[in-house]
């Protein structure tokens, strides 16, 4: 088996989900079979049980939604979307089309699949996924497990945050101090506190809203704008007065709101029209239609109480960790909705000027996942191709220096065919700007010192010659190495502790152990002293065993129950 880096990063994310591949050291995003750069993150089971993801099933959504109307009560679900909220928890989906059900990380699995269809000329069983910096250890393995059903067999996982920090951080000038992750997505806000020295970032605190979305401006441009003007132009009273109607009435509306809301990021106003035949009857009969015209005026009073949840949250962020949206030196957008300009005038004017708006906020994340690939290695299967010279390389795979030493062997037991007297390696940087010149190497190994270039991903293609200068392939032949960022320690997004009995109030009570705090660099070690343990334990009994459950919990978790 040889080792090679990682090339693939992907966004696995609630609403959307991307996947990005490493081509000479530049992170690509990679199109979908809509020619977008996103994949709604959405399954669909038709009648003949196939399964559709994307935005085939993101437009069987919509379909089902308008049917509803018709009859005013709910279709059997074949359609998923949100899936990632249960991640890790055994709610099933249940499609009657398929007469089964599906767990979260199937779905997840499906969704996974899909991205990797989009890669034609290569198969994919490694890559970096991404998940919440709030992800708890069972939202983690199911997130791994989905990997593994869709055949992604090496599968390394990054923080959010973190992916678009260094998606961020490799093409700003700005290297260092506090920066701080906007993440406003579909359904969820996370907000991620960094720390960066001298290139290096550490995810300091976090905080978030997990009922805080896009969704919410949707329904927010459904109730305010769009039912009003259904109500001015048709007789819906009855409809309004049923929790159900005027559920089906939102969601089937909600498709005409995100679409305004999204065009209304860039433009002064649009239309809304709907399709003859598209919905059902309001309560005298006739077919409800929609032909209006909506500002960013109207958008922007109804997003503002929104949005301001989400920079309240900041503030309390920023609050008590003792600083203030002027110890900003940058703001990170990442999701959808914070390509609205009212968000980010309220941004520029509530936390920092320090906006940044260099970086695609929709594939931050993917973009930064391939980035950190690139520096994982990964091993391959693959038979190494008969004639091939096999090498050993080790290195550094992000620098902040601008020169890195690799180091280089010949493996002879693990090449293939015969090696030639004399071998000679040569790196070059892919934009043919430095080369090392032919070294020769042996299975002693040697030391090159490659230039890099700053604040980018530097790959170098390796060639090996014999003694009268033929080529003899190699393996591997690229090493890959970013300047400019690292990725610090992660740190613990929880307290971890375990439950002792209290014996003054005589009730089990979770404890956080001492150096398991959360935000703790890890690895970490945690201590608690002065317990008893409930029976004898006696060296080398092996029946006198105590199993010691380790729970995680938020800050004011301390004394409750563990359960
Ligand atoms: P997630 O991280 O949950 O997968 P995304 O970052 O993909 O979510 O964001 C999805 C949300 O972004 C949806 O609510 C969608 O309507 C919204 N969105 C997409 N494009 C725009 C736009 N141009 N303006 C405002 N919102 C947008
Ligand atoms: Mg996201």
């Amino acid at each position: 088996m040889a080792q090679v880096k990682m090339k693939y990063g992907i966004d696995l994310g609630t609403t959307n989900s991307a996947i990005c591949k490493m081509e000479n050291g530049d992170p690509c995003i990679r199109k979908t079979d809509f020619l977008k750069d996103t994949l709604p993150s959405c399954v669909s089971f038709t009648k003949k049980k196939v399964v559709k993801v994307g935005d085939s099933a993101y437009n069987d959504l919509r379909q089902d939604k308008s049917k509803a109307t018709k009859k005013w009560s709910k279709l059997n679900e074949n359609v998923f979307i949100e899936f990632k909220r249960t991640m890790g928890l055994n709610t099933p989906y249940e499609s009657s089309n398929m007469d089964c059900s599906f767990s979260s990380e199937e779905l997840s699995s499906e969704v996974l699949k899909a991205l990797k269809s989009f890669i034609s000329d290569d198969t994919i069983n490694a890559a970096i996924i991404t998940i919440p910096a709030k992800f708890k250890a069972d939202q983690i393995a199911a997130t791994k497990r989905a990997a593994t059903l869709a055949g992604i067999e090496h599968c390394e996982l990054l923080q959010e945050p973190i992916a678009a920090s260094m998606a961020y951080g490799l093409s700003s000038a700005q290297k260092g101090g506090m920066w701080l992750v906007f993440d406003f997505g579909g359904g969820t806000f996370d907000a991620a506190l960094l720390k960066v020295e001298d290139g290096i970032m550490q995810v300091k605190d976090t905080e978030g809203d997990n009922y805080l979305g896009g969704k919410n401006l949707d329904y927010a441009v459904v109730d305010e704008i769009i039912v009003p003007y259904i109500q001015e132009n048709y007789v819906i009273d009855e409809i309004l007065s049923d929790d159900m109607k005027k559920q089906i009435l939102r969601d089937a509306m909600k498709f005409y709101a995100e679409q305004a809301k999204n065009q209304l990021s860039f433009k002064s106003q649009c239309d809304i029209t709907s399709q003859l035949d598209e919905f059902g009857e309001d309560d005298e009969g006739a077919e409800v239609e929609l032909d209006m015209v909506v500002t960013q005026q109207q958008i922007k009073e109804v997003v503002t109480p929104i949005f301001q949840k989400a920079i309240n949250i900041c503030k309390d962020l920023l609050q008590r960790n003792n600083l203030q949206g002027s110890d900003l030196d940058s703001l990170i957008l990442v999701g959808g909705p914070t390509y609205s300009p009212v968000l980010r005038e309220m941004l520029k004017e509530q936390i920092t000027p320090n906006v940044d708006t260099s970086v695609d906020p929709m594939t931050a994340v993917a973009k930064g996942a391939a980035l950190y690939a690139s520096g994982i290695d990964s091993e391959v299967k693959d038979e190494i191709k008969a004639g091939t010279i096999a090498l050993e390389l080790s290195y550094e795979s992000s620098s902040v220096e601008t020169m890195e030493f690799v180091s280089i062997k010949l493996l002879p037991n693990e090449c293939s065919g015969t090696i030639p007297s004399k071998l000679f390696v040569e790196f070059t940087r892919n934009d043919n700007g430095w080369s090392s010149g032919k070294l020769e190497i042996n299975e002693i190994g040697d030391v090159v010192e490659c230039q890099l270039m700053e604040g980018k991903a530097n790959a170098f293609a390796l060639t090996a010659y014999d003694e009268k200068g033929s080529l003899i392939p190699c393996f591997p032949n690229e090493v890959n190495i970013m300047q400019g960022i690292v990725v610090g320690n992660a740190v613990l997004p929880y307290n971890i502790g375990i439950e002792v009995h209290d014996r003054s109030q005589n009730r089990d009570a979770f404890i956080p152990l001492k150096g398991l705090e959360k935000n703790q660099p890890i690895p970490a070690i945690g201590v608690r002293n002065g317990l008893k343990t409930p029976k004898q334990l006696r060296p080398g009994v092996t029946t006198d065993n105590m199993v010691i459950p380790i729970y995680q919990g938020e800050s004011n978790t301390e004394g409750t129950s563990a359960i």
